[in-house]
């Protein structure tokens, strides 16, 4: 039996990819065991978070990196970080930013649901650009002389959400940038694989980087890495770190947290509520440990497979299937195309059946306006797969 069904609840099989809404992506054994061990020991939670920062660190060509608790807490904890340093009474007050250099510059083309945890900080949010190809009105991006145009004395940093197609390119933002001295917070949440990308945009000169845990990394999945330069990832561990310590006590490793740049201790910041366990950190280290561009092109060729064996098992039904394959080492997805008449249901009413059914099935529903189903295999194996192909076809038939 289930240990969720103890519980009452069914499981279902997500094939949506890594979404939150359905427990993001499967973790490995190694993963597992390596928490389960974690949590018969205690440790001194700032020397744990030391320890990731050198792993992080090494593996992202950043001078410093944290464990958060997911990508879009690194957001908050970054803002924040920009926005105080190590001035101990603005880390007492945020998310209050009254009276500081609290505005981030933005493009319009670049908000979504996520920014709502950088403006959590207390950041204020400065558009710039239009959003006209969308819009319909207009075939002109956002371009880089608006970001220096809107470049003022509250003007905290820049906030860059990456994707393939986000222009201007970010090399362009960090020159702007750093010509004023402006520090760029980027979310790459969703941007492993490739592994590459790991180092990429710190690279490239990005100040902060943030990258989700639970997605593609395999991690927990209420985990996420923020890395970047040395001193702000010191002012997001203050932030973010149980504070009730007496200062002539404290020992943090000068590594994570440079003690000589302090006057005293803040009480516990704006961070305090995104805490993660010693366990977290530890299994998010073991996901870091096997995510690399070799494991990701074998494991692109197992989920090719499934992709396959789901395609075979349908191609007798009047629905169209495609294999997509992913650019450097990201995934394949199925492309199960229906046509409404034929199927004598709209896409829509597709999704609601396999939803509801027993097993519950939770397909990407990215081109579903396109009656297009997709099947993202991360989460998938052997068994899921034989039976999300006897449940398809018993909707499709
Ligand atoms: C998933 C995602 C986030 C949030 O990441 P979590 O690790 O779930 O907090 C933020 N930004 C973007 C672009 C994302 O895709």
């Amino acid at each position: 039996m289930s240990i969720f069904e103890k519980y009452g609840v069914s499981t279902i099989i997500n094939v949506t990819g890594s979404s939150t809404r359905v427990g993001g992506s499967i973790m490995r054994p190694e993963v597992v065991a390596a928490m389960a061990e974690a949590s018969t020991e205690s440790v001194n939670m700032v020397e744990l978070q030391a320890a990731a920062s050198i792993v992080i660190a090494n593996l992202t060509g950043a001078e410093s990196g944290y464990v958060t608790s997911g990508a879009a807490a690194g957001l908050t904890l970054g803002a924040s970080a920009i926005m105080a340093g190590f001035d101990l009474l603005t880390m007492d007050r945020l998310p209050d930013s009254d009276g500081i250099r609290n505005e981030f510059i933005i493009s319009r083309e670049h908000r979504n649901g996520y920014d709502h945890a950088l403006r959590a900080s207390g950041a204020v949010l400065a558009e710039v650009g239009m959003n006209e190809q969308l819009a319909g009105a207009g075939v002109r991006r956002t371009e880089s002389w608006e970001y220096e145009a809107a470049i003022t004395e509250n003007t905290a940093g820049i906030f860059y959400s990456v994707t393939s197609s986000n222009r201007p390119p970010l090399e362009e933002i960090l020159t702007i940038a750093h010509s004023y001295k402006c520090p760029v917070l980027v979310d790459a949440a969703a941007q492993l694989p490739p592994a590459s990308n790991l180092r990429h945009f710190i690279d490239l000169g990005a100040d902060l980087v943030v990258f989700s845990g639970g997605k593609a990394l395999k991690g927990p999945q209420s985990a996420g890495i923020i890395c970047g330069k040395r001193d702000l990832i010191a002012s997001v561990a203050l932030q973010n770190l149980d504070m009730d310590e007496y200062f002539e006590f404290w020992d943090p490793p000068d590594n994570l947290i440079p003690k000589s740049s302090l006057k005293g201790l803040p009480r516990h910041g704006i961070g305090r509520g995104f805490k993660v366990s010693k366990e977290t950190i530890i299994g998010l280290l073991e996901a870091l440990d096997l995510f690399s561009a070799e494991n990701n092109v074998k494991e692109s060729l197992e989920q090719q497979e499934y992709l396959e064996y789901l395609a075979d098992n349908l191609s007798d039904l009047p629905i169209n299937t495609q294999i997509v394959m992913g650019e450097q080492e990201s995934y394949p997805m199925l492309h199960i195309n229906l046509d409404p008449e034929i199927s004598n249901r709209c896409s829509h009413k597709i999704n609601i059946e396999l939803k509801r059914g027993d097993p519950r099935v939770f397909v990407n529903e990215e081109l579903l306006d396109e009656n297009t189903l997709v099947i993202h295999p991360i989460n998938l194996n052997k068994p899921l797969t034989e039976s999300l192909a006897q449940r398809l076809r018993d909707v499709f038939k």
